[in-house]
């Protein structure tokens, strides 16, 4: 039988289930999907390899690209337990997927203890705003690699 988006969510629900029950890491749980089958599921192992990246969709479109060895998963979806963070949203930007599904939100997920709705908030506000400051540093040469870039007869663009 062909699986709906419900069953999807419904994986990537069970895999954070099985995360927190097998304490692998955060309750959090994605599942990447091409023509409605399953490429690559996964859960937050953030503690587990001592890694702040290591959040479910990372993982799971990590496993994915290395499955169909492509950087490029155009062709796929992802379903994830909890609304995808500042930092996985980027990734699935990166990664090109066509379309994000989630089960809980950002609210339920602070509310748990996370800081997801924190970080949208801090990307909401202007640079001078935010917790954590950052400073240009105008180095001569910042723009070398862009121009060896444009100038490259071997690069893969992505
Ligand atoms: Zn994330």
């Amino acid at each position: 039988m062909k699986k709906t988006k419900n069953n999807f969510i419904e994986i990537s629900i069970k895999v954070a289930e099985g995360n927190v029950l097998k304490n692998l890491g955060g309750p959090f749980g994605a599942v990447v999907v091409k023509n409605g089958k399953v490429i690559a599921a996964a859960g937050n192992s953030v503690t587990k390899k001592n890694d702040p990246t290591a959040h479910a969709e990372i993982e799971a479109i990590r496993k994915a690209a290395k499955k169909l060895k492509t950087f490029d998963l155009s062709s796929c979806e992802i379903y994830s337990s909890c609304k995808p963070c500042p930092m996985c949203l980027s990734a699935i930007y990166w990664a090109n997927i066509k379309k994000i599904y989630y089960a809980a939100n950002s609210k339920a997920a602070a509310r748990a203890g996370f800081r997801d709705d924190f970080i949208y908030k801090e990307f909401a506000k202007p640079a001078e705003k935010r917790k954590i400051k950052e400073a240009q540093q105008n180095a001569p040469s910042k723009n070398n690699p862009f121009k060896l870039w444009k100038k490259s007869q071997q690069k893969v663009k992505y």
